[in-house]
Formats: C-alpha cells, structure tokens, sequence
C-alpha cells in the first residue's frame, strides 16, 4: 500500500514544535505529530484519516531523557524494558507490547496517545467504502456507528495500549505542551470517555514528558494481559495492579482494552477495602471489576470473554502482588 503525500517537519526543540503547530493552525492547515510512526503511519497507508503535514517529535533532545521519575516522550519502548532506572513494573509492560522490532520504534508518547481501534475502523479505505463507512470516518456522509447502530454522535472504539494502565497505578502524571503554555495532569484524567476525541490534548498541543511520583519507587506491581497471540498482538483485555508492600490500603488497580479508556479503578478498590475492614478478597474484588466493565464488541475477542477475563486477569495480578511481597 502507497503512503499519501504529507509534508514532514522536523523541530529540534519544544519551542520549534509549538511554534510550527501554531504556525498550520493559523494558516488551517491539519497536521498529525508522528514519534516512532509504527501507529499512525500504518494508518495513513490504510488512508485512515491522513493529514497533509506531520511534525515529528523525534529531534526534539529534551523529548528523548529518562530517569526514575520522568521519562520522555520519544524514549523507546526497547529503552523501557532494558534501561535500569525504569521500574519494573513499565519494563514488563513494555516487554509485551507488539513485537521486539516495532518496540525498538515505538515510543512511549505514542504508546499514551495511540488512536482508538475498531475493527469496522481499522481496515483498508476499499473495505471501509463497501460498508459505507463509519461515524469516525464518515467521509461526509454522515455514516452511522457500526458497533452501537441507529447513532452518529458516539464512538465507543476501544482503547489498546498497555503503557497506561501500568503507569496509573504507579500514580503518573503527563506534562503536556502546546501554543497556550505548559500544564501536568494525573494520567488517570488524560483520557476521554470517546473514541473519536480520545484524550485532553488541545489542538497545537503535545504530550513531553512522564512524570513518576518518589513514592513510585516503593511500589511493586503486576501487569496481566490476554492477546491472540503472544508474539506481537494488541491487548483484548489487560489488569495492571500495585501497592507499597505492607500497606493494603495503597492498592491501585487499572484496566486497559475493555473500553474507550484506560481506566483506574480508584472507587472499587475503596469500597472494597472499606467494606473488608482494610482487607480484601481477591475473587470479590475481581468480580466487582467485573460489574463495572462493559466491553463493546468491536475486537478480535468477543466481548463475552474479554469480560469474563477480567476477573481471572484481576485474580492473576492480585497474586504475583502478593508472591512478591
Ligand atoms: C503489529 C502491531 C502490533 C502492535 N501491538 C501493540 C501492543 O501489543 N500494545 C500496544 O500498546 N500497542 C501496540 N501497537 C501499536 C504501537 O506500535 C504502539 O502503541 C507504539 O507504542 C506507538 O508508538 P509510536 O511512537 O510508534 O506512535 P506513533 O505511531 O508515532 O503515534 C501514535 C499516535 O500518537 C500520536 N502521538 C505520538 N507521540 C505523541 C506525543 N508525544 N504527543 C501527542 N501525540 C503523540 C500520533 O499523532 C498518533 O496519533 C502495535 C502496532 C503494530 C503495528
Ligand atoms: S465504534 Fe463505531 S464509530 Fe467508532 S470506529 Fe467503531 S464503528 Fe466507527
């Protein structure tokens, strides 16, 4: 498949970037930002919403830095499994994320703002035009939504990634970027309860860094993910959990692939603990999980399974907490 025509810009600094995605925005020209491609270059080959400029992250110094506590946003997915000041618990996320060649350029901005995914979505533009679209790419025709029919006004594509969901439980926070300044938000607030607006970020506005808080260092934490297949697929569904040893109530517990968003379950896991006098149940805490996360079937996996699997991926992940400690 060809790639469309787009014209590449490459800034060499946070400043250079901003001012550029100013600079198409006044002119109303569109662009995408592109760190290691391996998501939305495929994407324009598909001709799945392809932009005439794309500004690359990838010369800006400052994106690629890492240490304990903040990790750039063009930082490798092959760095994060093998850099020793990375917490264990984002080394074995990254390990099983795609394959080990697309982790050498896949990066973790990308990662964190990776485009929803759908399979009446994520198809060629052929096979796309011979179900007359859909609502995220209607092409004007004011396609409906295949997967909650009758509708044009919500996408409920589902969020794949496997990054976040770790680095909610270790309490992250992004530092994001754009022409109306500099602001850092928890992670657990960066994303948006639609498939087609996905995430906070402004137009102009990129994601810069990671920021871990200095207690993440004393959590331990576990990350269970069910693919197809385990050489390189997506996640169907996925349970990242964590805690400081010895301390229940610092339990957190987020799931990504079952919805539009990564999400933490900071409201569960309170109740339960409340409910348990500050202990908890590992087969109640799954299936309460389980209550609260309703998958669409828009995935390999039907969404029956993926379901079901978030109390043995709960189980699973509750487990290696407490072999650990
Ligand atoms: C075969 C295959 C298997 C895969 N398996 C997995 C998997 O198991 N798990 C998984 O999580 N992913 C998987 N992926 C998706 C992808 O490879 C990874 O998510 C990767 O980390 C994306 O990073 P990237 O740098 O290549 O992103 P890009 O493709 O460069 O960008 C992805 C999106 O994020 C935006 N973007 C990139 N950086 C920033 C930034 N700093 N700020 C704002 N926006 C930004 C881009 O505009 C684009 O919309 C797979 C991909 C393929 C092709
Ligand atoms: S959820 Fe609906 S609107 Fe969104 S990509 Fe899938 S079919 Fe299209």
């Amino acid at each position: 498949m060809l790639m469309p025509p787009f014209e590449l810009h490459h800034p060499t600094s946070v400043e250079e970037a901003v001012s550029m995605a100013a600079k198409l925005m006044t002119a109303g020209e569109a662009f995408d930002w592109v760190a290691g491609g391996t998501d939305v270059l495929p994407n324009y080959k598909w001709r799945i919403n392809p932009k005439p400029h794309v500004i690359s992250l990838a010369s800006i110094e400052e994106a690629h830095s890492t240490s304990s506590n903040e990790i750039g946003c063009m930082v490798t997915l092959d760095t994060l499994t093998t850099d020793p000041s990375i917490h264990p618990l984002i080394s074995e996320a990254a390990s099983k994320v795609a394959s080990s060649l697309i982790r050498k350029s896949a990066t973790l901005g990308g990662n964190l703002c990776l485009d929803t995914r759908c399979f009446w979505y994520n198809q060629g533009e052929d096979w796309r035009r011979s179900i007359d679209w859909c609502h995220k790419a209607d092409c004007g025709t004011g396609a409906d939504c295949r997967v909650i029919p009758n509708q044009n006004t919500l996408c409920v594509a589902t969020y794949q990634g496997d990054l976040a969901p770790n680095l909610m439980v270790l309490g992250a926070s992004v530092m994001l970027i754009g022409p109306h300044g500099e602001r850092t938000i928890p992670l657990n607030e960066f994303y948006q309860l639609d498939g087609m607006t996905k995430n906070v970020l402004e137009e102009g506005e990129f994601l810069l860094k990671v920021l871990l808080p200095d207690d993440a260092g004393k959590r331990i934490g576990s990350y269970q993910k069910l693919r197809v297949r385990e050489s390189w697929d997506f996640p169907e569904a996925g349970i990242a959990a964590s805690w400081i040893p010895g301390d229940v109530a610092s339990l957190t517990i987020a799931s990504t692939a079952l919805e539009s968003i990564p999400r933490q379950h900071d409201e569960e896991v309170t109740n339960h603990l409340e409910l348990n006098n500050n202990s908890f149940d590992i087969n109640s805490l799954a299936s309460e999980l389980y209550d609260v996360i309703k998958p669409v079937n828009n995935t390999a996996l039907p969404p029956r399974y993926r379901r079901t699997m978030i109390k043995t991926l709960t189980r699973r992940a509750m487990k290696a907490l407490m072999q650990e400690e």
